[in-house]
């Protein structure tokens, strides 16, 4: 928005939080003609910043996600398309890079982990190579002496959520998307229909639908009806950054994952150089502290699957706040509430459902219903559990 233009206070669409869920929404409905704004301080931030932007339908299939993974397929097989369209529409590159996925086992019981992740991908009908240690290694030749065996996903790739979260907010603002940088403090509900919101600085903002995508906050929004109310909690994860020398290049090919004593690891080589190491999964609330034990973890556990990651320079160390629903899936569309709509939930895969959540929205928000696709992701499917059984159902 020009800085001297008066912000126009109605709009068809009110997106609360502009993180890369929210930012999509917005982008989609703008490009269908909807009047758009969306809130947020700081929009283009969030656990994008944090996030590694493993795009991992198959390398992240778990036991009861089956439906998840219908909609996780989707968003993988439109990632190409989308991220060409939003570079043209934004400019910038988004760092997608096709690099596959290699996930590895360092002793037995990793390796009979491995074993039954690979017949459950087979039952699923997805495509991943079991190897052999040596086999591994001839791929990653970094990969430590000791790895028993592997598992090659070919699928599963890479984008930076760093440029993604950048792109979305120049893509967003050429579509004409409004921005008001501040905090929503209360939804407004008028009639039993939600009308926009209130301002921390007291300005209220109307608007035909309110969308509320503020991620890991999304349950704390004042003025949400109790059943209404999101179940959304935040899941804290760790990631170190390193940087590699161009003399090490390529330090690794392609993302390398691994189960290192019942707690996962991962690192993802980007083309500029960068290496993300992630990530600790930890239930404590809005806390978003880097500990020594995060990063001993980590380093650790990264340094027993690539034992040479101890000479590259360590550039970050940051802790995000995944957007955990009660099934591990994303909330999305009609809300209880009519005017009400929600984005959220998309827990350990936001980055790889934007595009998907993008489309979905859009159908949502034109239309008043989601599409086929997404029907499994409706926000009613909590409606009937109390707040009790929505917090005895979420995972440990
Ligand atoms: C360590 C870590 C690693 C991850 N790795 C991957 C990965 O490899 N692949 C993958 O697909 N996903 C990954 N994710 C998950 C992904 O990052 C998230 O699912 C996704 O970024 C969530 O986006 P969001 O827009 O819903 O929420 P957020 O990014 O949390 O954004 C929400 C925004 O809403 C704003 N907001 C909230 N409430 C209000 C309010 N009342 N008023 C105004 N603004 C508000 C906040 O300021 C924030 O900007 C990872 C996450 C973490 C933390």
């Amino acid at each position: 928005m020009h800085p001297h233009s008066p912000p126009r206070d109605t709009t068809d669409v009110l997106v609360v939080g502009g993180g890369i869920i929210g930012l999509v929404t917005a982008w989609r409905a703008a490009q269908r003609g909807l009047s758009t704004a969306v809130v947020d301080p700081e929009p283009g931030g969030g656990a994008a910043q944090v996030a590694a932007g493993m795009l991992a339908a198959v390398t992240e299939l778990h036991y009861g996600e089956e439906t998840l993974l219908g909609l996780n397929l989707a968003s993988a097989r439109r990632y190409p398309e989308f991220a060409a369209e939003l570079a043209e529409a934004s400019g910038r590159d988004l760092g997608y890079r096709a690099c596959g996925t290699l996930a590895v086992a360092l002793d037995s019981d990793d390796r009979a982990h491995l074993r039954e992740l690979h017949a459950l991908q087979e039952r699923s009908g997805l495509t991943s190579e079991w190897l052999s240690g040596r086999e591994c290694r001839r791929l990653e030749p970094m990969l430590a002496p000791g790895v028993r065996g592997g598992l090659r996903v070919d699928g599963d790739h890479q984008v930076d959520p760093r440029r993604l979260a950048a792109a979305l907010l120049v893509a967003c603002e050429r579509a004409g998307v409004i921005f008001h940088r501040g905090w929503a403090e209360r939804l407004s509900v008028a009639a039993d229909r939600a009308t926009g919101v209130v301002l921390a600085d007291g300005t209220a903002l109307a608007a035909g639908q309110t969308v509320l995508a503020g991620g890991s906050l999304s349950g704390r929004l004042a003025g949400v009806p109790e059943g209404v109310l999101p179940s959304v909690r935040p899941v804290k994860g760790q990631v170190l950054r390193l940087a590699v020398p161009q003399r090490y290049a390529p330090f690794l090919s392609r993302t390398v994952r691994a189960v290192v004593r019942g707690s996962s690891v991962y690192l993802v080589p980007r083309e500029n150089g960068e290496l993300v190491v992630g990530a600790t999964t930890e239930e404590l609330g809005w806390d978003t502290t880097v500990t020594a034990g995060g990063v001993y973890e980590l380093l650790r556990d990264a340094h027993e699957l690539v034992p040479g990651i101890t000479e590259l320079p360590l550039t970050e160390t940051r802790a995000g706040l995944r957007p955990g629903s009660p099934d591990n899936a994303p909330l999305l569309g009609p809300s209880a509430l009519p005017g009400l709509q929600l984005a959220t939930g998309h827990y350990r895969n936001g980055v790889l459902l934007t595009p998907a959540t993008g489309d979905v929205m859009a159908h949502a928000l034109t239309t008043g219903e989601l599409p086929d696709e997404a029907r499994g992701f409706t926000p009613l499917r909590f409606a009937d559990a109390s707040p009790t059984q929505r917090f005895m159902e979420q995972p440990a």
